[in-house]
C-alpha cells in the first residue's frame, strides 16, 4: 500500500524535504548533511575550528614564502598570504637564543632587519 508507506516517510533533517530511497536516510544529499552538522556546532567548537583553519593558513603562508628550508621575507608578504601572527602551534629556542614561533612544521623569528622575519622548516633536532 503506497499511502501507508508515504506516512512513514522521513523528511530531511536540514531542509525538511521528503526523503526518497533508503528508509534510514536522514538527509537528501551530502550538502544538507554538512549544513546540518555545521549549524549544530557549539560556539566553542566553531572557535576551535576557525583557529585550526587559521593555523593551516599560517602554515601554508610560511611554506609558500619559504619553499627551500630557509628564507627571509617581509612580514607584509606573509600578511598578504593570509598569515595571522597571533596563532601558533609551539615555540622553539635555538642554541643562539633566538625564539622561533611555529605553525606545525614551519617557524619564523624576527629578522635583524626590521619588518622582516626569518622562516625555517622544522628539522629533527628542533623536537
Ligand atoms: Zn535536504
Amino acid at each position: 500500500m503506497r499511502l501507508i508507506k508515504l506516512n512513514n516517510m522521513n523528511t530531511c533533517l536540514y531542509c525538511k524535504e521528503l526523503l526518497t530511497g533508503r528508509v534510514d536516510k536522514k538527509f537528501c544529499n551530502p550538502l544538507c548533511k554538512s549544513a546540518y552538522h555545521n549549524q549544530s556546532l557549539t560556539s566553542a567548537e566553531t572557535y576551535i575550528r576557525n583557529i585550526n583553519k587559521q593555523l593551516r593558513t599560517n602554515r601554508s603562508a610560511l611554506k609558500t614564502a619559504c619553499p627551500q628550508g630557509k628564507a627571509t621575507v617581509r612580514k607584509e608578504f606573509l600578511l598578504k598570504l593570509g598569515m595571522d601572527f597571533k596563532h601558533l602551534t609551539h615555540s622553539w629556542k635555538s642554541k643562539g637564543g633566538n625564539l622561533y614561533y611555529f605553525c606545525y612544521d614551519y617557524g619564523y623569528t624576527p629578522a635583524i632587519e626590521s619588518g622582516k622575519v626569518v622562516i625555517v622548516q622544522k628539522q629533527d633536532y628542533m623536537s
